[in-house]
This record gives C-alpha cells, sequence and structure tokens, in this order.
C-alpha cells in the first residue's frame, strides 16, 4: 500500500510546505538539567546550520506535561546561552502549537491511515521486544473498524497504519550505505500512537508536524531516536510528501558504557562549573570527543565554527565512535 497525501484544507498545505533554506533546530524536552551529551548534540547541530548558513532554531518539546520539571526550560536557555549557542527568532513551545496539530490530525484521520485503539497498557506490556527494549505494536486494533467515540468512558488512542517495506532518508553521516539509512517501519516500529487515549498528542505527530511547519532542513539528535525516524517520516509523507535530512549522533557514554540520563549530577553544566570549567573549557571538551580539537583546547563556540568546514566536521563525526 502507498501512503496516501491527505487532502489538506488550503491553509494547512501552505503552513506545511514552508520553504526550505537551511534551518536546523535543537528540541529538548524540559525533564531536567542539560547534561553533557545534550550539549554535544546541540553544539553540532549549531555548527551544521551556522556552517551551511542556515537559521537554528530552539524549540521545547514540552507536550508530555507530567514528565515536565518545573525550572528546567531556563535552566536550557541559560546552558546554550552561556555556551555561545545562540538561536534564531522567538522561542518555539510544542504546548503552544496544539491548535496546528489538532487540525493535522483531522486531515490525517480522514484520509484512512489512522485507525482508534483500545488496546489496554496491560495488554501492551505483554508484548515482547525483539529489537533493543522498544517493543514492537502487532497490529491488534488494525481491523477493528472506526468507532472513535467513548467506550465504557474511555476514547481510543490513534495510530498510524505504517506501511511494510523499507522507509529510507538522506542520512550524511551513514556513509557506509551510501548516505542513507532505512527502516521497515511496520515490522521495526510497529504502528505508533499519534493521539493518546487521554488525549495527549503523540512526540511523533507533533514533531513530524513541526518539522514541516518550521522548514527544518538538517534534524540533528541523538541516535537513540533512528527508531523514531521512520513513523515521523510516515506522517510527513503522508501529509506534503517532503521531509529533512538527519544527522543521528552517537550518544555520550559515560566510563561503564551508560547512556547518560539528565539524572545524572556533576555531567551538568553547574557540575562542571564546580570543578571550576568556565565556557571555552567545555566547548573545547566536547569537541576534543568528536576529534575536532586537541584534548584540553579552550575555544568559544564562535572560533570552533570559524576553524571548521562542513566537510571536516562531516568526516569527523563519521569517523566517531559510538
Ligand atoms: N525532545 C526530544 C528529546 O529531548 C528530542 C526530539 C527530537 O530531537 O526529535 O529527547
Amino acid at each position: 500500500m502507498h501512503a496516501q497525501l491527505a487532502v489538506l484544507p488550503e491553509h494547512l498545505q501552505r503552513q506545511l510546505s514552508a520553504p526550505r533554506g537551511c534551518r536546523g533546530r535543537y528540541a529538548p524536552s524540559p525533564t531536567g538539567r542539560l547534561h553533557l551529551g545534550n550539549l554535544r548534540t546541540a553544539l553540532v547541530s549549531w555548527l551544521i546550520t551556522r556552517l551551511q548558513g542556515g537559521e537554528w532554531l530552539l524549540r521545547i518539546d514540552d507536550l508530555d506535561t507530567p514528565r515536565n520539571r518545573p525550572g528546567a526550560e531556563a535552566s536550557i536557555l541559560r546552558d546554550l546561552t552561556w555556551l555561545g549557542l545562540g538561536w534564531d527568532g522567538p522561542l518555539i513551545r510544542q504546548s503552544e502549537r496544539r491548535g496546528l496539530y489538532a487540525s493535522v490530525l483531522s486531515s490525517l484521520r480522514r484520509t484512512g491511515q489512522l485507525y482508534p485503539c483500545r488496546c489496554s497498557r496491560r495488554m501492551l506490556a505483554d508484548i515482547s521486544a525483539p529489537h533493543g527494549t522498544t517493543p514492537v505494536y502487532p497490529g491488534w486494533c488494525r481491523d477493528g473498524g472506526v468507532d472513535w467515540g467513548l467506550r465504557d468512558g474511555r476514547l481510543p488512542s490513534w495510530r498510524l497504519q505504517l506501511n511494510s517495506g523499507p522507509l529510507c532518508w538522506p542520512e550524511p553521516l551513514a556513509t557506509a550505505t551510501g548516505g542513507q539509512r532505512c527502516l521497515d517501519a511496520q515490522a521495526q516500529v510497529g504502528d505508533v500512537v499519534l493521539r493518546r487515549a487521554d488525549g495527549f498528542i503523540a512526540y511523533h505527530l507533533a514533531t513530524a508536524v513541526d518539522e514541516l511547519a518550521l522548514g527544518i532542513s538538517d534534524v540533528v539528535r541523538g541516535d537513540d531516536l533512528v527508531q523514531a525516524t521512520a513513523p515521523q517520516l510516515a506522517v510527513m509523507q503522508a501529509l506534503v510528501g517532503q521531509s529533512p535530512r538527519y544527522w543521528h549522533l552517537p550518544l555520550w557514554r559515560d566510563g561503564d558504557g551508560q547512556r547518560l540520563s539528565k539524572r545524572d549530577g556533576g555531567l551538568d553544566l553547574d557540575g562542571l562549573r564546580a570543578r571550576g570549567l568556565d565556557a571555552a573549557a567545555v566547548v573545547g571538551r566536547l569537541a576534543a570527543t568528536l576529534t575536532l580539537v586537541n584534548p584540553g583546547s579552550r575555544l568559544s563556540s564562535t572560533e570552533l565554527l570559524q576553524e571548521l568546514s562542513l566537510d571536516q566536521l562531516v568526516a569527523a563525526l563519521a569517523g566517531c565512535p559510538a
């Protein structure tokens, strides 16, 4: 089955077909302090965009309100500013864009690519996870009809029906596979929820809509989100048939090989400052882990930008150990 383009009202069509010069974005969730790994991703996203002469947007992914932490947004803005990573235009908050997401969802629903799902958390908890830790939803509700209303006092979640077969996207760092990466979204990810049963707009929908509406050409993020790319592409393809290119970066791991979490104290900027590091030392440390500068270097993010070419950055990132 081929993705069917949604018939969008003209204003939505216009909004989602924003002109695409070079535009990058950094999109943290305000769930805690940024740690070194988050800051490195932000730095690389900023460099990739600025080296192409593009605009860099800052978007706060704050839709999952129970996970938001008081003060986290302010600390993110402070930390990026301290590191010299300035963004263009106003700060964007997903929580202020719910109307757009709801309109897009209604249009998508009319294409027949969404279906209501009433599988309970408990049923889903029993699905084994054949690939890593993310369970693949087996499509139990796919043929269950289109009853979108209340049943036993509960509304259904809305799932996107993904096609089988590979979905591919441009990924400049995937040099071994010719600069593209592919996933079979249906087999490896499973039909994702775009609107939760409690009415929350899901991450995949909001993110896909925003990449389009904000005219993002380059998404730079951690490679824990590779799996998320396939459903997000599926949404974009169903809406306007275009998408950005992606740069998935290796996650920062601690000495034991564990990925950092926002709960790890000491590896945020307060911890580093307490150990006497200033912004030039932190930028140097982040850049040295990517072999962009020698260990112990001290430089501002603007100096790093001036020293680099996009080709050098790509070569270093492509060779960077995972
Ligand atoms: N908000 C997500 C996070 O902080 C990242 C979203 C993205 O870059 O697509 O993990």
